[in-house]
This record gives structure tokens, sequence and C-alpha cells, in this order.
């Protein structure tokens, strides 16, 4: 197999590894920057099969990190396109595209027959459910999250060490949370870490000791840091079994008829801080429970119980991605 040359003559990898890697299969959720440097990288390496996962379409704003897409890909959707793209990179890869939202629905079924889940996604409510699912099935995955030159990942498997929830035991609030449209992403942050956490999804693949750390960095101040997380006795997920996200209910998108807008509401009950969106984004309040603002294009109105109405669209899944990235959860 010279296609693979480089990587059996390493003592890491060998004949036996390649083989391995060749009937390994992935999963990964989200295909912004992480999951494209992710995916690029997997199929290169020869990964048996790619489940790649994503609701959105390319913009305009994605060509600055995104690896994969150009600017005829603009207005496309990013699984479809991510497969097209490795197709020719690797022939004897297996694509399996889905443009889908990950939801309590969907989810078990996208991760449950794969050996091993990359979390790409830009959002604490999906790596939630995510976390629910793969402890649930015994499913290893990956988390990775980034945002401005700062960055973490840890390996997650089920049954020998700590969970997200054992990490992060609640989910952060809608709102009290940067993302990427308010902190911004440099350039070159997503790749740094999606090769991390692929790498060690190879590792994973071929019988190797994954890294056991929470690895964080800042790459612009080049601080690299291990910090050791303990499995967390009474941890809601891996301790007492019990699946809140995944029993969840569904964020809900309505389309509001004759306004070219949709609107989004939370599956569960949360408390806006509005301040905080007349601070970030100059939002004008309108009365106790409610502020306006625009962003790329769209007219938004957030409520204190989290429902968001995005005006200047009738596309649900575009509703729920301004959702994720401006009430960032
Ligand atoms: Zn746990």
């Amino acid at each position: 197999m010279t296609r693979y040359s480089r990587q059996t003559v390493l003592p890491e990898i060998g004949e036996r590894g390649q083989e391995q890697i060749s009937k390994g299969k992935v999963a990964i959720i989200g295909l912004g920057g992480l999951g494209s440097v992710m995916s690029e990288g997997l199929a290169r390496a020869g990964v048996g099969m790619l489940r790649v996962i994503d609701r959105d379409v390319v913009e305009l704003s994605n060509l600055q990190r995104q690896a994969l897409y150009h600017e005829g890909n603009v207005g496309m959707a990013k699984a479809d396109v991510v497969k097209e793209k490795l197709q020719k990179i690797n022939s004897e890869v297996e694509v399996d595209a889905r443009v889908v939202e990950v939801s309590p629905n969907n989810v078990e079924g996208l991760i449950e027959d794969v050996d091993i889940v990359l979390d790409a996604t830009d959002n604490m409510k999906t790596r939630f459910l995510l976390n629910d699912a793969c402890v649930k099935n015994k499913v290893p995955w990956i988390f990775t999250a980034i945002l401005g030159t700062y960055g973490m990942t840890m390996n997650i498997e089920p049954g020998e060490g700590p969970c997200l929830r054992c990490l992060l035991s609640v989910m952060p609030d809608p709102g009290s949370m940067e993302t990427c449209a308010t902190a911004g992403i440099l350039f070159s942050l997503p790749r740094v870490l999606a090769n991390i956490a692929s790498t060690e999804a190879v590792k994973y693949l071929v019988d190797a000791d994954l890294r056991p750390t929470l690895l964080t960095m800042d790459i612009w101040k080049n601080d690299y840091e291990q910090i050791d997380v303990a499995r967390r006795d009474g941890c809601h997920c891996c301790g007492e079994g019990e699946y809140e996200y995944l029993d969840g209910d569904e964020d809900v998108t309505t389309e509001l008829c004759g306004r070219d807008a949709v609107q989004v509401s939370p599956g569960e009950r949360v408390d806006i801080e509005l301040d905080k969106y007349q601070e970030r984004y100059g939002a004008e309040r309108v009365g106790r429970s409610l502020v306006k603002f625009s962003v790329d294009g769209y007219e938004l109105t957030l409520f204190k119980d989290g429902r968001l109405i995005v005006e200047g669209t009738e596309d649900h899944k575009k509703a729920l991605s301004v959702y994720s990235e401006y009430v960032g959860r």
C-alpha cells in the first residue's frame, strides 16, 4: 500500500495499524473550522468510514478559517461539499454525509454504529446532548472547543474516565458565553485543535492509550497546559445514568406567516440576561422582556424566556444556526 507508506513506516502505526484505521468508523459532528480539518485529515489517513454531519450551508465568513471550502461553495450544504471533496481526496473512504440538525431524536442513530465521535460543534447544548448519547451507548468521543485564540480538548471514554459533565456539571446559561460571532476565531486555531483531536481518534483506532488530561492552549500566547480531570461522584450523566439532554425537548422552530421570519423556542426553560445584549450588540431594550438588534442582515428579537425571532429568513436551519451563534449554547 504505497498510498499509506509514510504512515505504515511509523512504529506507532505500522501495517497492522493501517489495517485497523481502514476498518475504522468515525463520526464528525459539525463541519466548520474544526470538522472540515478533521474530516480532511482522517480521509487522507485512510479511515474506512466517515460520517460527516452539519445542518448548515457555507457562508463567506467561513472561508477565513474553514478548510475544504472555496468561494464557489457559498450557499451549498457543508456536508455535501465535504463529501465531494473527500471522495476526490481518497476514493477508498466511504463518506456518509448528513445535512441534519443534531437533536435528541436523531443523535443516537448518528453515533451508535461508529467507533469514535469527534465533537466539532460550536455550542454547549449539542455537546451536552452528545455526552448523554455517547455515555449511554458507551461510544467514546472527543470534546473540542475553540474561541478567539484559545482552545481545549478532552478525550471521553465512557466507563474509563470522566465525562463532559464531570468537567462541567451544568450547561452555561444561554447568552452568558461568548460565541465565535462575538469573540472571533484566529484562522489557525481550529487547525491546531482539530489535528490534535483527530490524532487521538486515530490512536483510538489503533488501540493506543489516549491522553488522559484536558488539554488547554492559547496559541497566540503559546500557553499550553494539561489538566487532570477526575470522574465526579454523583455526576448526573456517567454516575447516575440520567440523560436529561437526551430526554429533553428539542428547540422548536415556527415560521411566522407573511413575515419572512422564523421563531426559535428553546427546548428547556431559560432566563436570558438581556443587559448583555445591550452591551455586546448595542441591542435596543423594549420593555422588560425583550431586546431587538440586527446582525448579519437579520433583525433579531430576543425574549427573556429564550425565544428568538429571526427576521429575514424563512429557513428553519438558518434560524437555528443564528440561535446557536447569538444566543450561544
Ligand atoms: Zn460524568
